[in-house]
């Protein structure tokens, strides 16, 4: 299997290629050359498969097995589910007889991003030593630096998928003391010395400002070998169709064997990685009714689907109208307060993981989307989809023709949830099953809520730990006396996280230059650090 961009004019490239570049030359994301259909056996075979197993048929349709044979394969997907709390990894939830929960949250920093981070990390590791161990002896290692910027839950993730990884550091920048003080001392307490914390004085943004500095800073880039563990990455998204799969037969399991399913699924949505999951799901053979996605304000996506404009709007461009204008409310801002807003336009919600101004992934749908609507002509869709990402750089936007809209109807639907709705569902869902959900997973449970229909079973993804997101949950559960945040929802890996010592390099302003100059140190330390262990040893 090969992988080519979404915006055409290059090359195809093998898995590997694809996992290690990331993001294509010419701005477009990696989609296979097609979409494998799912064998003759999978009905059968397939339901009684662990989540291991079930990866390394899923996966190895996507992955060539003269590029990672069945047994590596085997190997990579059964070390990275071992940091897993739960036996079956990703568990289904009966909440109602007619609704689910997927819970995605039992990896090793409690939410669903260690899915596809603790299989990319392996991964990474797996093709430096393969590239490592054809060099000859003497030839410099080949390396990776891995560099990103954190609001808080992604850094985490990334950090436990990478630590104590071969040949890999990471480097994350948080602005200092604005990530939440549990994703804080999850971040720092990592004691490997190949993950490193940098903690910014400035914003998400100069953070995020910085990191593309470097990156399009040739002479660092070439030096450090810099890497991207972003949501784009393929992997990821490979990772991710996994669990559509497993939940599918577990659903099946818990109904009377000859009553039909019919399923739909119900995605808290950010950057579209973890929906366009189950769209390959579906795509492949599954049998799913529709996808649902659930956005909080930062509701591009909704608006894409009522309107076929796919619009930062919030964010007039500079050209438009001065910075301090006030925003007109976007099409359905119905909620009781508006949430606050940063210079960028994000706004600043309950669930912040969701909290974009644009959806990466995206692009790989209204890739599919404008295949078929082009009638199967490749060149035309690559042609339409950079039309539209030139428009969304450009002017902000893109409108798609109706044909295209349509097509996106038929296959998805997309709800928006305000901040006050998120609240109420935490206290109701508590209220009627006695369950906690974290704000994200609560946006997916509003959005339920409002489209379910007879017939329909409806599973909904549960991307976060509750205790991950503690002010947003003691707040929603604050006037049920018998609800007690530390006993009932607290894990005890979480107790004495923040007493735990901290493994942070703060940097004193928003400054790429003083960035550089801290990854450089901390590789001239740690070199200063094997030097002296290698003297000791021979002494
Ligand atoms: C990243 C994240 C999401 C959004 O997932 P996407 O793949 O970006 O759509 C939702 N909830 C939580 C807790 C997350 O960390």
């Amino acid at each position: 299997m090969r992988y080519f961009s979404t915006r055409g004019a290059e090359d195809s490239l093998s898995f590997e290629d694809t996992v290690l570049t990331g993001l294509a030359h010419n701005g477009g994301l990696f989609i296979p050359e097609s979409i494998p259909q799912l064998p003759a056996n999978w009905e059968t075979d397939w339901p009684s498969l662990s989540f291991q197993q079930l990866s390394v048929e899923v996966l190895s349709l996507y992955i060539s097995p003269s590029e990672i044979s069945r047994a590596e394969l085997t190997d990579l997907v059964s070390k990275s589910y071992s940091t897993f709390r739960h036996p079956e990894v990703t568990p289904l939830v009966p909440l109602d007889d007619n609704t689910y929960i997927l819970e995605l949250f039992h990896g090793p920093t409690y939410a669903f991003k260690d899915v596809a981070l603790q299989l990319l990390g392996n991964l990474f590791e797996f093709f430096l030593a393969r590239r490592n161990a054809r060099k000859a002896s003497a030839a410099p290692r080949e390396r990776l630096t891995v560099l990103g910027a954190t609001s808080g839950d992604t850094g985490s993730a990334a950090i436990y998928g990478l630590r104590g990884k071969a040949d890999i550091d990471i480097f994350i920048l948080h602005p200092k003391g604005r990530v939440s003080p549990i994703q804080e001392a999850q971040m720092t307490t990592v004691p490997d010395a190949n993950v490193h914390n940098l903690a910014v004085k400035g914003t998400f943004d100069d953070c995020q400002d910085i990191v593309k500095q470097l990156f399009a800073d040739r002479a660092f880039n070439d030096a450090h070998k810099l890497g991207a563990i972003n949501s784009i990455n393929w992997a990821r998204i490979l990772a991710q169709t996994v669990y559509y799969f497993l939940s599918y037969f577990a659903a099946r399991k818990q109904l009377p064997p000859d009553s039909s399913l019919q399923l739909q699924y119900v995605v808290p949505t950010g950057n579209f990685g973890d929906i366009l999951a189950g769209y390959y799901a579906r795509r492949m053979g599954l049998p799913v009714a529709r996808l649902a996605i659930a956005t909080n304000s930062n509701d591009i996506l909704a608006r894409f689907w009522a309107t076929g404009r796919y619009e930062k709007v919030a964010s007039p461009s500079p050209t438009d109208a001065p910075r301090d204008t006030p925003v007109a409310p976007t099409e359905g801002a119905s909620d009781g307060k508006q949430a606050t807003q940063d210079a960028s336009g994000v706004k600043e919600t309950l669930s912040p993981a969701m909290d974009i101004l644009v959806s990466s992934n995206f692009e790989r749908l209204l890739w599919y989307l404008a295949f078929e609507a082009r009638g199967g002509d490749v060149q035309a869709a690559c042609a339409d989809v950079k039309g539209w990402m030139d428009g969304v750089k450009k002017d902000g936007r893109a409108v798609v023709p109706t044909s295209v809209l349509e097509l996106a109807r038929r296959d998805f639907v997309a709800e928006r949830v305000s901040d006050e709705q998120t609240t109420e569902t935490i206290a109701s869902v508590y209220a009627t099953a006695k369950y906690v959900a974290d704000p994200h997973t609560a946006v997916a449970l509003a959005a339920a809520k409002r489209i379910a229909s007879k017939g329909v079973r409806q599973i909904v993804l549960s991307t976060a730990h509750p205790a991950k997101f503690s002010d947003a949950v003691t707040q929603a559960l604050s006037t049920v006396s018998s609800f007690d945040f530390e006993r009932d929802v607290l894990p005890d890996e979480f107790k004495g996280l923040l007493e735990k010592p901290r493994r942070v390099v703060d940097i004193g302003a928003p400054d790429g230059e003083l960035v550089k100059s801290a990854i450089v140190q901390a590789f001239a330390a740690k070199e200063k650090n094997a030097h002296s262990v290698a003297a000791a040893a021979s002494v």
